[in-house]
This record gives C-alpha cells, sequence and structure tokens, in this order.
C-alpha cells in the first residue's frame, strides 16, 4: 500500500480490525465512504479593500451514532482528502471512547499567519455563513483543530447566533468560557494523553522516570510537556516547525512555553538553560523512552520508523504513524498508543462543554477533570483488553472495539435506513 493516499492508508486499519469481527461487510462498505462532503469558496474583504478567494471543506463523513463531531483546520495544505480522512478518524474515536457523536471535518485552505486579525475574522464568520444549513447542535458540531482556537470558535458562535436569531452555544465547542466554553478544554487532548499513559504505567512495564520526545509544540504539544514535567519526568527533546532544542538533563519547559506565547519558535531559546540545537528531522530519533508526536500527519513512516529509539509513542497529533511506520515499530516492540483513543481527550471534554451547554449548568474544573479521567481509565483499559484477547496492537485493539459499537448502532437503526442515508 502506498503511503501517497491518506485515506487509502486510513482504510487500512478499518480492514485489520474487520478481520477480527464477524461483521456484515455491507457495515465495512459504509464505512468506506464519507456521507457527505461539501467545498465552497469563502470570499473576504481584506484590510487594503482588495476581495480574496479561499477553498473550504465540510465532510460528514459519518451519523450513525450522534451528531458529526469534528475540529475546522486552516491550514495552507488542507485539501478535501485529508478532511475526509480526519472525519474518517473522528468518526471511529467517538466511538472508541463511546460519546453519541458521529465524525465530522472541517478545513479552509489558509495560512491563518498572513491574515490580520480582522481578516481571520471575517474568514471565520464566512465559513460559518456557508455552512449555516450543514452544522447545527444536533447535526454537526465544529471545534478547533490545527491553527484555529477558542478565539475563532467564539466567532464562529456569534455569527451562527446572529444567523438563526438566538444564543445557540451547543453548535460549536472550545468556545471561550465567556461564551459558554468549558474549563478544562484548553489542555483536554494533552491531559486526556496524560492520564492514558498514567493509567497503563504498571502494564507498559514504565519506569519512574521518563524520558520524554515532544514533537510538535502547538497547544498539545505545550500541555503533554508541561503535564509530564511537572510529575518529575524529563523533557529531553522537542521541536517545531523551525528546527528542535535538546537536553539531557531535561528542558525548561516553562522556557519553551514563554518562547510561544511570545510567538518564537522554540529553536529561540537554543544557548539558555543547557538547551542544544537538535535538526527538527532527527527528533524522532532521540534516545527516550517515550515520543510523543503532536504535530500533522505521516511524521513517522517507513524511512524514520527504524530510527525510532522510545519505548511507547503517544499519538497526540492525528495519523502520525503510517501504516509502514507502524509495521516497523511493532517488528522493535514499540508500542503505540494510537490517535484514536490517546488524542480522544479532546473531543471528550468537547462533549462535556456540549452537555454543559444544553443543560445550561456548568461544571467545577476538578469535576471536568475525574470525568475524563474516568472515561480515558474506561476506555483505555477496554482497548487494552482488546488487544491482550485478540493478541494485535492497541491500534487494531482501538478499531475493534469501535467498530463493534459502530456495527451495532449501524445494524439497530434497520436495514432501510442502512441503504437509503
Ligand atoms: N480537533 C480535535 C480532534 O481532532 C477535537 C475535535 C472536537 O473537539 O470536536 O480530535
Amino acid at each position: 500500500m502506498s503511503e501517497d493516499s491518506l485515506l487509502d492508508d486510513a482504510l487500512v486499519r478499518l480492514d485489520e480490525a474487520a478481520a477480527h469481527l464477524s461483521i456484515d461487510p455491507d457495515v465495512i462498505e459504509k464505512l468506506k465512504f464519507a456521507r457527505e462532503t461539501t467545498k465552497v469558496r469563502l470570499m473576504i474583504r481584506m484590510d487594503d479593500g482588495s476581495r480574496k478567494s479561499f477553498i473550504a471543506w465540510r465532510c460528514r463523513y459519518d451519523d450513525t451514532r450522534g451528531p458529526t463531531k469534528g475540529g475546522i483546520r486552516f491550514h495552507p495544505d488542507a485539501n478535501v482528502e485529508e478532511v475526509e480522512t480526519l472525519a474518517f478518524w473522528m468518526t471511529f474515536k467517538c466511538a472508541v471512547m463511546n460519546l453519541p457523536y458521529g465524525g465530522g471535518k472541517g478545513a479552509v485552505q489558509v495560512d491563518p499567519r498572513q491574515l490580520s486579525k480582522a481578516e481571520l475574522e471575517r474568514l471565520s464568520r464566512a465559513y460559518i455563513q456557508a455552512f449555516a444549513r450543514t452544522v447545527g447542535p444536533d447535526r454537526d458540531i465544529p471545534a478547533p483543530d490545527v491553527y484555529t482556537n477558542s478565539m475563532i470558535m467564539g466567532w464562529m458562535a456569534d455569527e451562527y447566533a446572529q444567523i438563526v436569531g438566538q444564543a445557540e452555544p451547543a453548535v460549536i465547542t472550545g468556545k471561550p468560557i465567556a461564551l459558554g466554553g468549558s474549563l478544562g478544554r484548553g489542555d483536554a487532548t494533552a491531559r486526556g494523553g496524560y492520564y492514558l499513559v498514567r493509567h497503563l504505567a504498571g502494564e507498559l512495564g514504565l519506569g519512574e522516570t521518563l524520558r520524554v520526545a515532544v514533537q510538535g509544540f502547538g497547544n498539545a504539544g505545550q500541555h503533554i510537556a508541561r503535564l509530564l514535567a511537572a510529575d518529575g519526568h524529563k523533557v529531553v527533546a522537542v521541536s517545531d516547525s523551525e528546527g528542535g532544542v535538546y537536553s539531557a538533563a531535561g528542558l525548561h519547559v516553562d522556557m519553551l512555553i514563554e518562547a510561544k506565547t511570545q510567538g518564537r519558535s522554540v529553536v529561540s531559546t537554543v544557548g539558555q538553560g543547557g538547551h542544544e540545537a537538535l535538526a527538527g528531522d532527527a527528533l524522532v530519533g532521540v534516545d527516550c523512552d517515550l515520543l510523543v508526536p503532536s504535530a500533522l500527519e505521516n511524521m513517522i513512516h517507513g524511512k524514520n520508523a527504524g530510527g525510532v529509539k522510545a519505548k511507547l509513542v503517544l499519538e497526540l497529533a492525528n495519523g502520525p504513524v503510517t501504516p509502514s511506520g507502524d509495521r516497523i515499530l511493532a517488528d522493535k516492540g514499540v508500542v503505540v498508543l494510537p490517535d484514536i483513543l490517546a488524542n480522544a481527550g479532546g473531543v471528550t471534554v468537547s462533549y462535556f462543554e456540549w452537555v454543559q451547554n444544553k443543560q445550561g449548568y456548568y461544571w467545577t474544573e476538578q469535576e471536568i477533570h475525574d470525568r475524563l479521567q474516568a472515561i480515558m481509565e474506561r476506555e483505555g483499559r477496554a482497548v487494552w483488553n482488546v488487544s491482550k484477547e485478540k493478541d494485535v496492537s492497541m491500534r487494531t485493539a482501538a478499531y475493534v472495539h469501535a467498530l463493534g459499537r459502530l456495527a451495532e448502532a449501524i445494524e439497530a437503526h434497520g436495514t432501510q435506513s442502512f441503504f437509503t442515508s
């Protein structure tokens, strides 16, 4: 199987899981295609008075288990195949966690760093205008993804409220707290992965103090570094799109987060506090116990997986390991905690946000943490058990676990719905 096609690579995992369950082949066929993907052109006015067009998509991949759920990505390389693949992963992620959602995803092909704040706001509002009939609190619920954040979700929630003529906070998650956002959503992706590693540490044979390498230092990367360092683990290497830093004695995580907050690369800390320069592509092969890919897809592949020295990979990014990368890691005995489980803390707290919006009653941060921990441990344990019972990787086990739930729901809808939707 080639590594060029992201969706084909993703579907390999579906076939691998299906081989371990006796499922109607029509169910698998249904899950191989997106239910609907819409492409639009957004045209906005730039600050200099000119107009500019951007291509945007929203994919509702599968809504068998509930309204479709998934983030909106702003990225110059965004494309329809990536959107559909990310929506496919959301379908399985929500099923792994038993959240009452299907999977969706959206994107705008744009480099948001090239836009002023006012232009970014106009683009975000234009997205909701274009997809006002696609999204909805019980239909399709967006959230942040790569290069989108709570400020953008706030503008989108406001635009939707203006269109429908009333506040409708449950239409989008990851909002600012002032607009009905949830406490604990900011670090939820990393925190979920952190709870998972802590819960399975004994089974995974992890030592007391882990040496950790984090690839990508955005929302997920910064928070996982902070959470692990606070527990006494050593973050020895970190990278972002401009390069990496290394320190065998442990990097100063606060200094790295401060640099990012000021809009600088982690590379700007080289020479301070014992931070040494590291080529960005060398991070995957750094000597460490835990490798945390927290950037984009296809970062660990057939050509660099052989160099991985970590015993454990925690996928906070979506799709960071290709199928051939997976096979090499498995042969080396490296355990991979797969994206659809490992980074599901984000969508789980999005679910809490949606529940709080619907009930109009808000939980404390501690309640959010406790509920997230309980779900991560429950589903992490269930996936671990499947992997032992069937003697398969944690990735295949997560797909088996999710596919069982999806198949049950597809069949429960009835065959007439099955063939017409
Ligand atoms: N974009 C995140 C993900 O890939 C969060 C999605 C959500 O909260 O709906 O899981």
